[in-house]
């Protein structure tokens, strides 16, 4: 019997482990700048030549290295940082794994010069495929000087990965500008092929900020802070006009450090909700600290998700900052929410979290404060054996709702003429002619009053019972796309979306994996306007995300929720009135008509006697 299992040799095991850290030539931006910064410097400059793909090389005037350290920081799991496991939970710095060196090495050819102000002279090595060639005494300005030459030069299947100049210098600057953003008092500067592009000098973070994205921005930062026992928050918002349709300028910091936080970003949007756009992004740039014992940093491979200790009160926290920055500066009313007093008895806090709650924390507090004073406005939910008699008829298939269909609307007629149609104390009369308002809310009276209907969420509420039917009984039929699309997609997105694929073919959507991150949609559901498939499907991507970070939905729920939300009927949007009266029916129709997934009102009733009392009768 002969073994088969050995030990792979040192520099194929670092070329491996190289994959997690250095993707591309911005992963070791990253990492570089990171190091200059543990290392004190004051001073930083970036050269990148042919996005980095020839060229990336980091000049600081930090603390240098010894000629040891010089050669011992290239070895895997080698660091200065970290002792013990218990520093894991203590860490200042950026770095701390002791591997960016290692990786570094093991997939291009790099030179190091660095001295100490202590020392005479510097050292000087060149190192290649983990293998140190040659290491020299040298005469160098104190700090450090890296460069990183060829990257992937040995690795040539993981140089054909590397998109274009176009885009690897686009996530090179993204790199450089997270760092320049969490340490405004370090001078940092980018050249890239000889041509100096950032230059940025040493000052406030508000100079920075604007310094980096741009001077647009200096009238229309409004500050955030908030500072208690536990965490503190500083930073800016952009004001409502500064809000952009596309996800853009969002950042985050935890101690320095740039994170992703889908979580995190939804407290933000929960606070600016009302005040921009339902489809349009807020601008921040946020810097949470706080005591590093709360946090876990090592949960991710390029350390850009991370671990909080207490979710929960990080979210309140933000959003209620947040909150009253806007509140203070006069952009938002004023709302009952002073921070440190009330966030403990904020919903959020208190209870356990659930999507739901999270849309409705701040929100649904005041519509509730407004109908439990006006019970007249409330309604119940209607239970479910009421509906049971009719209910036969919306399970067909093929779209139970459907915008423009003749059909079905002379068929919710007929059922409207021969049965009356129990609805939750909301009786509409078939004479009653409902109407639009602003494009968005649909009047309609009823036997005893009127309603208003948000078209948005009652459409929302209609399209997510027809999926969360669809998805556990009847697939909603697929409509096949003659000229089938292709959608390209950033890694992150592919794999997310080759995730969902399986779900969404059970809403109607029909979409094939096509190598390198690109997919063809080949079929979508049946009542999907045309045109549209392949922004439906980006705007699933950046909702599903959104949701990302909350475990209490299963795959399938968030899909069906982001769907919902997406395909629906938008405020704004002129109605026809047969388009109204299968809203409302369909509305109605509905197991839990009147809220949205996430807790929202999709009518307000009005009731005449309640009507007769306001006008003092
Ligand atoms: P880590 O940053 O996780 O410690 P690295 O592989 O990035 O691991 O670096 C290894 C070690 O090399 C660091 O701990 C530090 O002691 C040293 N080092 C790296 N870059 C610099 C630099 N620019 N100046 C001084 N020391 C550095
Ligand atoms: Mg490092």
């Amino acid at each position: 019997m002969s073994n088969i299992i050995q030990l792979l040799p040192d520099n194929i095991a670092n070329q491996i482990a190289a994959g997690e850290v250095i993707q591309r030539p911005a992963s070791a931006v990253k990492e570089l700048l990171e190091n200059a910064v543990d290392a004190g410097a004051s001073r930083i400059r970036l050269l990148i030549n042919d996005a980095g793909k020839a060229l990336v090389q980091v000049i600081d005037n930090g603390k240098g290295m010894n000629e040891t350290d010089a050669r011992m920081a290239f070895e895997r799991h080698a660091t200065s940082k970290i002792k013990s496991i218990e520093d894991l939970f203590h860490i200042k710095t950026m770095g701390f794994r002791g591997e960016a060196l290692a990786s570094i090495a093991a997939v291009a050819q790099v030179e190091l010069k660095t001295k100490r102000a202590e020392d005479e002279l510097g050292s000087f090595i060149t190192i290649e495929n983990s293998k140190v060639e040659s290491q020299e005494a040298c005469a160098t300005p104190v700090g450090t000087s890296i460069s990183m030459k060829n990257l992937f030069f040995n690795v040539p299947a993981r140089r054909n990965f590397l998109k274009s100049n176009a885009a690897e210098t686009r996530h090179i600057v993204d790199e450089f500008i997270r760092v320049a953003m969490a340490f405004p008092s370090v001078f940092f500067s980018l050249t890239s092929n000889g041509q100096e592009v950032f230059h940025l000098e040493a000052g406030s973070s508000k100079q920075r900020i604007v310094q980096v994205l741009g001077n647009s921005y200096n009238a229309k930062l409004v500050t955030v802070l908030e500072e208690t026992d536990y965490m503190n928050i500083t930073g800016f918002i952009g004001k409502p006009e500064t809000a952009r349709k596309t996800r853009g300028d969002q950042y985050f910091f935890v101690n320095n450090r740039f994170i992703r936080s889908a979580y995190l970003n939804h407290a933000v949007n929960a606070a600016f909700e009302g005040i921009i756009a339902k489809d349009s992004y807020p601008s921040y740039v946020l810097y949470i600290d706080l005591d590093p014992a709360h946090i876990d940093i090592n949960v991710h491979p390029t350390k850009q998700e991370i671990k909080f200790e207490d979710e929960k009160i990080i979210y309140a926290f933000v959003q209620a900052a947040i909150k009253h920055a806007l509140a203070q500066f006069s952009i938002a009313p004023s709302l009952d929410f002073s921070l440190n007093a009330d966030i403990q008895g904020l919903d959020a806090v208190s209870k356990p979290f659930t999507g739901q709650q999270q849309a409705a924390a701040v929100s649904s507090n005041l519509y509730k404060a407004f109908t439990q004073k006006n019970q007249a406005h409330f309604i119940e939910p209607t239970s479910k054996a009421e509906l049971r008699n009719w209910k036969d008829f919306f399970d067909k298939p093929a779209g139970s709702f459907e915008m423009n269909g003749d059909p079905i609307q002379s068929e919710i007629k007929q059922l409207k003429s021969d049965t009356s149609i129990p609805n939750s104390g909301v009786d509409i009369p078939d004479s009653s002619k409902p109407f639009q308002l602003h494009n968005t809310y649909i009047v309609v009276a009823t036997t005893n009053g009127f309603i208003l209907v948000h078209q948005q969420l009652a459409h929302e509420r209609v399209l997510y019972e027809q999926y969360s039917q669809a998805a556990h009984s009847q697939q909603v039929p697929t409509q096949k796309s003659l000229f089938p699309i292709t959608l390209e997609l950033a890694a992150s997105d592919a794999v997310l979306l080759q995730d969902l694929l399986a779900d969404l073919q059970t809403i109607g959507y029909l979409i094939e994996p096509f190598g390198n991150n690109s997919f063809v949609i080949q079929g979508t559901p049946a009542d999907i306007i045309l045109g549209n498939e392949k922004h439906a499907i980006e705007m699933l991507i950046e909702q599903y995300k959104h949701f990302s970070t909350e475990i209490k939905f299963s795959k399938r729920e968030k899909l069906i929720r982001c769907m919902a939300k997406q395909q629906c009927i938008k405020a704004g949007q002129a109605l026809e009135q047969k388009e109204m009266t299968a809203l409302i029916a369909a509305v109605f129709e509905c197991n839990t008509p009147n809220i949205t997934p996430t807790g929202s009102p999709t009518y307000l009733a009005f009731k005449e006697d309640y009507l007769s009392r306001m006008f003092g009768r």
